[in-house]
């Protein structure tokens, strides 16, 4: 249950920012998932309702936006990349040991009422 850990530790970054803000209560919230953080999306969706309830953000509505991998190739520079290959570039195959993007978990937005 990866992803109920993950949404138990969203909450906690949500309810403290709603509460700098002075907020009572959540009723949207945007969460940045990359493509190559192991997050499962749908199963973040699944355990969200469940790991919110009794908290300021109980029925708020989860977005997720989903952020694909990006490599620094040392040709192309800057590539996207396709998971099944790896942190390849898709172009000419060289390694792209950078990621740009892809690996976060983020809170993006918030909607207090
Ligand atoms: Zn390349």
């Amino acid at each position: 249950m990866h992803e109920a850990s993950i949404a138990l530790s969203l909450i906690a970054v949500a309810t403290e920012t709603m509460l700098e803000h002075g907020g009572g209560r959540v009723s949207a919230l945007t969460v940045r998932i990359g493509q190559w953080s192991a997050v499962v999306p749908e199963a973040l969706q699944a355990a969200f309702p469940a790991a919110a309830e009794g908290t300021p953000l109980e029925g708020a509505c989860l977005s997720i936006v989903f952020v694909p991998g990006v490599g620094d190739c040392p040709t192309h520079g800057p590539v996207e990349l396709e998971l099944r290959r790896g942190l390849r570039c898709p172009v000419c195959d060289l390694p792209t040991p950078t990621l740009l993007q892809g690996d976060e978990l983020e809170l993006d937005e918030l909607e207090l009422d």
